[in-house]
């Protein structure tokens, strides 16, 4: 071990044992002489630090080693007998030139022989130094991490102190600078407490700051300026003890806003911003509960427009966008505040009307027809657009929303069937669960029992070409008078037949008897097309095309005489086999027509396709002629599409001469309508036309088809 204690005053006994001794230390230490100041021994420590030899150490003039001003001074006070001791932190130089940081310390001892000698102890603070830089690293790492979050961030300890926080923190609560500089807690509180209306809870909390809190709480602060923080706080721990609390606050005004925006939207009709069915439903709800409480009556108007798809699908979308709006605005014109007017969607409304009875709900459905009586305006374009409304009141027509807008859409069906443009109340059909399903099976019933006693009949309308005025067709209608029911009218029960499949047979009777009656009056010299309707089940009935033929054949009828009226559902159910069929009947020299044109899909696609002869304008077009400019756009629209596909067009419906008048205009082929005659038995039809029963042989020349 001496070997590493180079000892320059070698002899000496008392600095052999200092020698030995400073070895056996963990610092680096020297031993200078307190006469020459130069170093006398040195620790293998020593030449560690210093990265030297021992040896080169030995000899040297501290003055030399010295590597600070600080040093250089104290060694110079030494020398000059002006100080003895020195500790502190300073640097020394290694052989390479680099400075190690250490902590020295210098005292001066003196040994028994008279000689003194100064201790110079060298603590290296490197390691320490490096450890010190990396916490600094980190803690700056964490604080830039603190900063560089979108979220406000306060950390206090268990009492409520301040311990951090980040400028989003300050920012967030708009904290002048000179508060947070100051460092007052009080202050930062007292300042948290007046900024947000929720204040008290702040308050509560940076009091009530301990361990026992909930391990994280959630609450929303609205600040002055209508700003809204959301914070959570939860308990901070170090080695598993709760050491203080974190609280996050974040700025959650714009996601707020557009929740409420989806809020709004999801209640609200986005097209007109009337409420929608869901809200419709709870306000429903409040009328419900208000009734249970004090037995205020109220009532749902159902409303629907009159042939609105048509506007749309002439118009435009964008225009019947415009007319729903007008719509809209108009009904609320109608009602009081407290009302609501909701859209359940296309173009149907519901009114819910309070504190109503029967009077109140007629009056209201009166005002809203009247309000939209008069003509709307877009642009150049002046049209009237009627609807049909069903009401439905409570506690009477029913207990429940449900039940409510259930019968307020069927009573405004039965305002549809009644011929549009009105209004039906909900009325009671037996009771509720057997009532509708007894009837439509009586109907059926009534029907079979009918067509095997032969109640059934068919009447004819004339139809009548505009350019000759001579009747060229006859248009087969069935009519049913039921001993018991009464007269039903087709509209009611050839629905019910087409559901249970009756219609199948019901057609079949019907083909047999009209192609009949055409035979008969070619026989008698009454050159006319009878055209039969056929319903899409009837239409595709395997083997239909078969029974046109046989049915023809047994009566003698040349197939050209014979017109079939289908309906544009025909033709879109099972295109294909559509198709096969119309080619065959058309081969077979049967025409074929399209009836109630413009109410289904009216699709160019399939009249171009198919082989079809004529089209007929469905009598609801005819109707608003020739004033509504819609009804007139409709019209001429599909008069043009005649031309184009070299179709002829049939007007369905013809009540009054201006309407005739119009479609003879704008180059129409033929009419039928009151106007000339409704449906009539053969022996009317026949007066009608001038056939003399008893000379039908003989008639002049007459109408060809
Ligand atoms: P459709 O084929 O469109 O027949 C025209 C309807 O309009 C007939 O009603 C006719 O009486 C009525 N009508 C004729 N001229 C006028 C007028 O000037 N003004 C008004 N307001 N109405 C007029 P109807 O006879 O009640 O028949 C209704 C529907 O029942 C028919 O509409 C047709 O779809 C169906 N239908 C009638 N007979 C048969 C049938 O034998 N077989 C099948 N499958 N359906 C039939
Ligand atoms: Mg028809
Ligand atoms: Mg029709």
């Amino acid at each position: 071990m001496t070997s590493h204690v180079a000892v320059r005053a070698a002899g000496s006994p008392a600095l052999s044992v200092w020698s030995r001794l400073i070895e056996a230390m963990l610092d680096a230490v020297w031993l200078v002489d307190a006469r020459t100041l130069r170093v006398v021994a040195a620790n293998r420590a020593a030449a560690t630090l210093m990265a030297r030899d021992v040896r080169e150490l030995l000899g040297r003039g501290v003055l030399e080693l010295a590597a600070t001003p600080e040093d250089l001074c104290f060694w110079g006070e030494v020398a000059d007998g002006l100080a003895e001791t020195i500790e502190s932190d300073t640097l020394v130089r290694g052989a390479d030139g680099a400075t190690v940081a250490v902590t020295r310390r210098v005292e001066r001892v003196a040994g028994d022989d008279g000689t003194a000698l100064y201790v110079v102890v060298l603590h290296d603070r490197s390691a320490q130094l490096r450890a010190e830089r990396a916490l600094d690293d980190s803690v700056a790492d964490l604080r830039a991490t603190l900063e560089s979050t979108l979220d406000g961030i306060l950390v206090t300890d268990l009492a409520g102190r301040i311990r951090h926080f980040n400028q989003r923190f300050a920012q967030l609560w708009k904290m002048p600078a000179e508060l947070l500089e100051r460092r007052d807690d009080d202050a930062v509180h007292a300042w948290m407490r007046r900024s947000a209306a929720g204040g008290e809870r702040v308050a509560h909390d940076a009091a009530a700051l301990d361990a026992a809190l909930p391990p994280s709480e959630r609450e929303l602060l609205r600040l002055d300026g209508g700003i809204v923080l959301e914070r959570v706080t939860t308990p901070q721990r170090m080695h598993g003890q709760p050491i203080g609390r974190v609280h996050v606050f974040r700025d959650i005004t714009a996601q707020l806003e557009a929740n409420q925006r989806i809020q709004v939207l999801s209640y609200t009709d986005a097209l007109t911003g009337l409420p929608n069915r869901r809200l419709l439903a709870d306000r429903v709800e409040g009328a419900l509960a208000m009734a249970r409480r004090d037995g205020t009556p109220f009532a749902l108007l159902f409303l629907n427009l009159d042939r609105f798809s048509h506007i749309n699908e002439t118009l435009g979308s964008a225009f019947g966008d415009r007319v729903l709006l007008d719509v809209a605005e108009r009904i609320k014109a109608c009602v009081r505040q407290v009302d609501t007017v909701a859209r359940l969607g296309g173009d149907e409304f519901v009114v819910l009307v309070h504190q109503t009875d029967e009077q109140g709900a007629e009056a209201a459905a009166r005002r809203v027809l009247a309000a939209l009586d008069r003509p709307f305006t877009h642009g150049d374009m002046s049209f009237t657009v009627t609807a049909s409304l069903g009401l439905a009141l409570h506690p009477n027509d029913g207990a429940t929303l449900d039940e409510l807008l259930r019968r307020s859409d069927a009573a405004m069906r039965d305002a549809k069937r009644a011929g549009r443009a009105g209004f039906r109340f909900h009325r009671p059909r037996a009771t509720p669960t057997t009532g509708p399903a007894r009837s439509r099976l009586q109907l059926d019933h009534a029907m079979r029992l009918a067509l095997a006693q032969g109640r059934f009949r068919l009447h004819y309308q004339p139809q009548v070409d505009l350019h000759s005025g001579r009747v060229v067709g006859a248009e087969a209608l069935i009519r049913w008078r039921d001993p018991e029911l009464g007269d039903i009218a087709p509209g009611e029960f050839i629905p019910v037949a087409e559901e249970s499949g009756f219609i199948v047979a019901l057609g079949d009777w019907v083909l047999g008897r009209a192609v009949n009656q055409a035979a008969a009056w070619l026989a008698a010299g009454l050159r006319l097309t009878v055209s039969v309707n056929v319903s899409a089940l009837q239409f595709q009935q395997p083997g239909f095309v078969e029974g046109v033929t046989a049915t023809l054949r047994g009566a003698g009828l040349p197939p050209q005489w014979l017109e079939l009226e289908l309906t544009e559902s025909c033709l879109i159910h099972d295109a294909p086999d559509a198709m096969q069929r119309l080619h065959a009947l058309a081969q077979l020299g049967v025409k074929l027509a399209i009836d109630d044109f413009g109410t289904g899909y009216s699709s160019l696609a399939y009249l171009k396709r198919f082989p079809i002869g004529r089209l007929k304008i469905d009598r609801s077009f005819v109707a608003g002629l020739p004033g509504e400019d819609s009804d007139a756009a409709i019209v001429q629209a599909i008069l043009h599409l005649g031309r184009a596909l070299q179709l002829q067009v049939v007007a369905e419906g013809v009540e009054t001469e201006a309407q005739r008048a119009f479609l003879q205009q704008a180059g129409c082929d033929l009419y039928q309508g009151y106007l000339y005659a409704p449906a009539l038995n053969v022996a009317a039809f026949e007066r009608c036309l001038g056939v003399d029963a008893t000379a039908r042989g003989d008639l002049g020349p007459l109408p060809r088809p």
